[in-house]
Parts: structure tokens; sequence; C-alpha cells
């Protein structure tokens, strides 16, 4: 074995990686554990691609839009609000866009805040710049804490709005009184906001250190294609277009972008479809099952498992995680922290996936009083 750690940077050697959710490779799973959409896209967007990709495929010798300058359009136009192509910039997944913040405002000196719990990767993105994270922890009631972002001191702080893996949403009143009160540049992750009852994209235009991200991988159902976005003032936008890659987004992934943005009817029945069947799976855990679980303005429930003794915690939550991954199940379980270890996130998956999720449960309750 040879060690050829001490040729990288300090922090480098020491680093990290994010734990993305698994993805099985075998078949026969109920895949609950990464928020992404139970349905297909648009089925335009198969069709996009396939008319990119040609006959030959002769397209692809050639460099994409290097600013993806046609989508940026197409976003703006999608979010009204006055916006322009000049208030969006599109990077490869929504975790681009977030290395660019990071990249572009955070360092040892400027702090980066998040709360905890919020989206896992941002500590990762500080640490790859070897900067300095400022970390608010919520508690119990998940209530935003207006106060400690004020006096936290960072130059950019990163509120998950639906907040991940929780999914309460704070409102635009509340980001209104961060926006007065923190002097820092407020970054609102979005990533679930379309199936939220309200979203920021009206206070930006009256509010120039406010940064919208979005991702198409959830409510578009494009996972695989990664494409997110921000939406911000042209001089931010200007400051992240210099530290980004030059061709950040591949040919096919704006093309297929720009087809799914073309088909609202389709996502808006989809995204109707999915709040519908989260709602219901709500009832099922919290009124016949008698189980905590947030308020969810996203595509996943945080709920806090109870056995037929009517006791929760850490053993609980990872108890039915276990029955339900033996099961073929995959939820996901955060056991490294007592804010997050008696619950389990569920995706919201088609109503048959709820069903056997349901009665899975219920087989776990069943074997216990065996
Ligand atoms: C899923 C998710 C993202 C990542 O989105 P990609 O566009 O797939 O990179 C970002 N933020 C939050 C809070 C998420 O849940």
């Amino acid at each position: 074995m040879s060690d050829l750690s001490f040729l990288a940077l300090p922090h480098v050697a020491k680093l990290h990686a994010y734990t993305p959710g698994l993805q099985p490779t075998e078949p026969g799973w109920v895949k609950l554990n990464t928020n992404e959409c139970p349905y297909g896209p648009s089925p335009r967007v198969a069709e996009a691609l396939r008319r990119e990709i040609g006959e030959d495929g002769a397209s692809l010798r050639l460099y994409p839009n290097p600013k993806s300058s046609p989508l940026r359009a197409a976003i703006a136009q999608h979010h009204g609000h006055g916006l322009t192509a000049e208030n969006v910039i599109v990077g490869n997944g929504s975790d681009d866009i977030l290395n660019l913040l990071v990249r572009a405002f955070c360092t040892r000196e400027a702090a980066a805040g998040f709360t905890f719990p919020s989206y896992s990767l941002y500590p990762v993105l500080v640490e790859i710049q070897d900067g300095q994270s400022s970390v608010i922890a919520f508690d119990r009631a998940m209530k935003l804490p207006l106060e400690r972002i004020a006096a936290s001191k960072a130059r950019a702080f990163f509120l998950t709005s639906p907040n991940a893996p929780t999914g309460v949403a704070f409102t635009n009143a509340e980001l209104e009184r961060v926006l007065a009160s923190f002097p820092g540049l407020l970054v609102v992750d979005e990533a679930y906001a379309p199936f939220a009852k309200e979203n920021a994209v009206p206070l930006l235009a009256s509010h120039p250190r406010l940064v919208v991200v979005r991702t198409m991988s959830k409510a578009y159902a494009l996972a695989g294609i990664r494409v997110g976005y921000a939406l911000a003032h042209t001089e931010i936008i200007d400051l992240l277009d210099r530290v980004r890659d030059s061709y950040n987004v591949n040919r096919l992934s704006q093309a297929a972008a720009l087809a799914a943005l073309g088909d609202a009817d389709y996502y808006a029945t989809v995204i109707a479809k999915i709040k519908a069947t989260r709602d219901r799976a709500i009832v099922d855990l919290t009124i016949r099952r008698g189980w905590f679980a947030y308020d969810s303005s996203t595509n996943f429930i945080f709920t806090e498992p109870k056995n037929t003794l009517g006791e929760t915690g850490p053993a609980v939550a990872k108890a039915a995680y276990d029955f339900l991954c033996a099961h073929k199940i995959l939820v996901r379980y955060f056991p490294s922290h007592a804010l997050t270890a008696s619950f389990l996130r569920i995706s919201v998956g088609t109503d048959d996936e709820m069903l056997v999720l349901a009665d899975t449960l219920d087989t776990w309750l069943k074997t216990q009083n065996a």
C-alpha cells in the first residue's frame, strides 16, 4: 500500500466526501430514499433528447452553448416576476450551483452559514474550499432561528426552504425578516418549492442579496440529467459566471431541461398527484398510527416511528428502517444526530408504493406482538 495523501493539500487529505443515498442496481426495490419523482419526465423530454442526438449523434461533436443561453431565457420566462436571462445561471445540477456559491463567497475568513439539520452537502462544499462553517442547530420545533442567523457573521447563509430532511417550509415573511437583519448573501435552496404553497421568487426584485436555487431533479423528474439553476441579481450572476466551468451543462441536459420547462401542464398534474399522495400518507402515519410527522411542504415525509409499546427513539427508528430494508423498501435514516436519529425520511412514491409501505409497516408492528 502506498500513501500518496501527503502530496495532497492538508484539508483535502482530511476530507470526508458527501454520502449520497443508496442507488441499488438490482431490480425489485421500492425506492423511497432520495426524493426522486416516482413518475417519468414529460414525454417531450425523450423526444427532445432524440432530436438533439439525431440519426448519428453528429451534434455531439460540437461543444454545447457555453452559457446555456436559451435555457437561461426560458427559465427567466418560466418564473416571470420581471426576471430576465441575466438573472439566471444554470448548473450541472443545483449541487454545481451551490458549489459555485461557496467558491465565490466563502473562505476561512468569510464563513458559510447553514442550519442543522439541512442539506448535508453544504459542509462538504465548504471543507473542499478549506472554508469555515457557522452552523445553527434547530430545536425540535424546527422554527427558523431568525436572531441566530442575523448574529451568525456568515458571508453567505444557506437556508433550505422547504427544509430537508424535515419538510418544513419557511414563509416569505420570515425570509424577509432574515434579509432585514442578516447583512450577508441569503441563499434559499428551493429544491422542493414546487411542492410548497409559497416560494421566494417574488422577493428577488426587492432583495439584491437574495439567491434562489432550484433543481430539475425532484419535481421535474430529471435527477439523471443534472440541471439546476440560481435566480439572483445580475451582479451576483456575473460573479458566479466567473467561477463556473465554461461548458458546465452538456448539450443533452440543456435540450432536456428546455423541453421539460415547455410542458407546464404535465408537471402541474404530476405535482398535484404527488401532493395528494403525500397528504394521504401523512394521514396514515399520524391519524391512523399516531406517529409524529412534521407538516411537509415537500415530496417526502419526516416521521418518528412508534412501536407497539408506544415507544419512540433511535432504536425504534433503526428497527423500522431495518425491517423495511429487509422487505426491499428503501427509506432514509440519519442516525448521527439527536434531532434526526428517531426519524425516518420517506420519499413520496406512487399510490401503490405507499400502500406497500403501509402494509409493510403494519407487518412490522404485528411481528412485534408475536
Ligand atoms: C436534491 C437536493 C439538491 C440537489 O439537487 P441536484 O440538482 O440534483 O444537484 C439540492 N438541495 C437540496 C436541499 C436537495 O434536496
